[in-house]
């Protein structure tokens, strides 16, 4: 009871907000033990406790372990109509697709942030005790609307933190002392449950919008990757880095690592540094601190003045950043992710071939960089038929939430005439489950669908399928029809992105007068409610980022755990997949020491390759679905089959074991 109470006591406004939902037994609907026990842990000096920093978090509570909530839920956290643009007009302008989802926790921009998510999650079913640290974004990233010749046009978002299920605040505000004034940061919990609730993580979420804060630092925490003045930038690394480092603090928490996905927080090791003092700072910084680096496209690496970061942070934090953050002794800028380069023993790539990549971009600290292949979680991306079909096949399989390397056993499965047909039946349940959610726009069970669903940017080629759309119109007139879904959304200020997006929808309109045979359509404010539902139930998920660009991607495993095969340029963790039969590969291979340039996206060469591919794409397709019913002999399946098989390894559950055992055990002094 005294644990419940303390807990209680870090609660604001407990009586008036939480108690009806927050019980000796239960948190949201959830057990509550799960949340004393790791409070207890962090609390503790146990050696184990990790910070785990990270700008986003894509928690995906719409899709996976939805709290229970006996209040009543805030209109402005339902997000139940979607727009779609497509070459069937008259449909875009009557209807609008409805869900029943809630609104997405809307603190993250994309796959980083999803990972973040799928990590915590990982952790919470492996019961460590991890906290995540990381901003309550009040207007969350953007919402998205597209406008015909102007491509997409970005809305403010608004939702309700106070009524937001399992998202509670707490007493404690954290102030840094900057030179334009003291910044006050109130804090907030969300709990991660595991997927048997047993165990919990909580995620720290900053907060600057509040009445004891000046006007002008209120709307710092508005919107995630706010880029049109360089003092956003700044001040949002420094809430998350500083103001995440006095937050862990002020709670109470004895933290032995710390672990920065990406260089957004990497302010943390100038306010850990100056904590130390001046002795044996390098040692215990570089002991205590872990990075994983996201990405080797140029915009995802930090580089501030010295002098615009000097206005905002005091001097002895200009001195720690520029002893870790200078590229040269005569620079003027600090660089984030050098910061966190020379600081940490310990620093991960994403996948073997960007692990290769980051070497090159960093030669000085080659030695230092593992390589960590992302992964996604498991039971938030499965649909429920495949969830089904694997459990039906317990005995092959085990307990494949536990230990989902259990699924690389499918293989067995493989010569079971019966299995053959379950696992096509299974994607033709989550393909009709697709086809009903967008039922006024006339989709069909037997037409092959692609999926293309990411982030839009430049380097992602979100039209490559449609560079040449004669090519795509003769392919779906000689060979066979097509569904094309597409979803994305490019950062406001990517004036790139958003010229992808007009190109899209350019050719959408084109394709106007076949929709017979090419029915494309393009899905706004793309989710992870419609991340789950394109990558489970399209027949090809389209990967087609420009090698070597894509640092690991993660839809792309989404998709091959409910068997939905891949269509993909050799990039990412494709790399280290491509051995086995899950698809295709096409397109321009990246060798050598020359990482090249982002900006040259080889649209003509690899178009070409990619409709030669999509050619046998669909021949193969339209000979295993037959009128009079699917041939179960057709190699479709067995690529289907080794695509769920490498979901054994295409997971978080594995990369959090390849954390603990490369970089979190290591850090444990003996
Ligand atoms: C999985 C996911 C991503 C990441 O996709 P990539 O293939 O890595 O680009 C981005 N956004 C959402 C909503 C997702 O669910």
């Amino acid at each position: 009871m005294q644990r419940f109470k303390d807990f209680l006591s870090s609660i604001d406004r407990f009586e008036e907000d939480y108690a009806t939902e927050i019980t000796p037994q239960h948190y949201f609907g959830f057990p509550l033990e799960a949340v004393l026990e790791v409070e207890g842990s962090l609390l503790s000096a146990n050696p184990e406790n990790i910070a785990y920093f990270s700008m986003e978090f894509g928690i995906a509570p719409s899709i996976y372990n939805s709290f229970r909530q006996k209040k009543p839920m805030s209109v402005k956290n339902q997000f139940f109509t979607h727009e779609v643009f497509s070459n069937y007009w008259l449909c875009d302008y009557l209807f609008k697709v409805h869900t029943d989802k809630m609104l997405d926790i809307p603190i993250y921009g994309g796959g980083l942030g999803v990972l973040a998510g799928d990590t915590m999650k990982s952790v919470a079913d492996q019961g460590l005790p991890i906290v995540g640290v990381g901003i309550l974004w009040n207007k969350g990233y953007f919402k998205q609307k597209f406008w015909y010749k102007h491509g997409q046009i970005p809305e403010e978002l608004t939702w309700d933190p106070h009524s937001y299920p399992g998202l509670i605040l707490l007493n404690k505000v954290v102030t840094i002392h900057t030179q334009q004034g003291d910044l006050h940061l109130r804090l907030w919990k969300y709990y991660v449950y595991s997927y048997d609730k047993k165990r919990a993580c909580p995620i720290i979420l900053l907060d600057s919008n509040f009445k004891k804060n000046d006007p002008k630092f209120r709307k710092l925490t508005d919107q995630l990757y706010r880029s049109d003045e360089v003092w956003w930038k700044i001040f949002q690394r420094v809430i998350l880095g500083i103001g995440g480092m006095k937050a862990l603090e002020a709670l109470g928490y004895t933290i032995a690592q710390y672990h920065l996905n990406e260089g957004h927080a990497a302010f943390a090791l100038a306010e850990r540094s100056i904590a130390l003092g001046d002795k044996s700072k390098m040692p215990e910084l570089q002991q205590s601190f872990i990075y994983t680096c996201h990405t080797p496209v140029a915009a995802g690496h930090d580089r501030f003045r010295i002098e615009d970061v000097a206005k905002i942070l005091p001097e002895h934090y200009i001195e720690a950043c520029q002893l870790f953050g200078k590229e040269a002794p005569e620079a003027h800028q600090i660089n984030l992710t050098l910061m966190c380069l020379n600081t940490c023993q310990r620093v991960n790539a994403v996948s073997k071939k960007h692990g290769e990549i980051t070497r090159l971009q960093f030669p000085h600290f080659a030695s230092k960089v593992r390589a960590i292949t992302n992964g996604i979680h498991i039971p938030t991306w499965i649909s429920e038929s495949f969830e089904q079909l694997f459990d039906r096949h317990q005995k092959t399989l085990g307990d494949w939430r536990r230990t989902p390397e259990n699924l690389s056993r499918v293989s067995d499965l493989r010569g079971d005439v019966l299995f053959r047909r379950e696992v096509f039946d299974a994607h033709q349940a989550n393909k009709r489950h697709l086809i009903e959610t967008l039922r006024r726009w006339k989709l069909k069970e037997n037409i092959l669908t692609i999926g293309w669903a990411r982030r839009i940017a430049g380097y992602k080629r979100p039209a490559l399928i449609f560079h040449d759309t004669k090519r795509i119109l003769k392919l779906a007139y000689e060979a066979g029809p097509l569904q094309i879904i597409l979803a994305g959304k490019a950062h406001p200020n990517d004036d790139i992105g958003s010229a992808h997006i007009d190109e899209i929808l350019d050719h959408i309109d084109q394709l106007n007068e076949h929709k017979r045979v090419v029915r494309v359509m393009i899905l706004e404010n793309y989710d992870t409610y419609f991340g789950k539902l394109l990558t489970n139930s399209v027949d090809v998920w389209l990967n087609n980022p420009l090698p070597p660009f894509e640092a690991s991607g993660t839809s792309g495993m989404k998709a091959i755990l409910n068997g939905v095969v891949q269509v993909s340029t050799l990039d990412g963790w494709i790399g280290e997949a491509a051995q086995r039969d899950i698809g295709w590969i096409f397109g321009y291979r990246h060798t050598g020491m020359d990482i090249g340039d982002e900006k040259q996206l080889r649209l003509d060469e690899d178009s070409r390759a990619l409709y030669d591919t999509l050619r046998d794409v669909v021949e193969l397709y339209y000979r295993t679905y037959k009128k009079d019913g699917v041939d179960v002999e057709s190699p479709w399946i067995d690529k289907m089959i080794t695509c769920i098989s490498q979901s054994a390894f295409f997971n978080t559950h594995r990369m959090v074991q390849e954390y603990r055992a490369q970089m979190w055990d290591q850090g444990r002094t003996p």
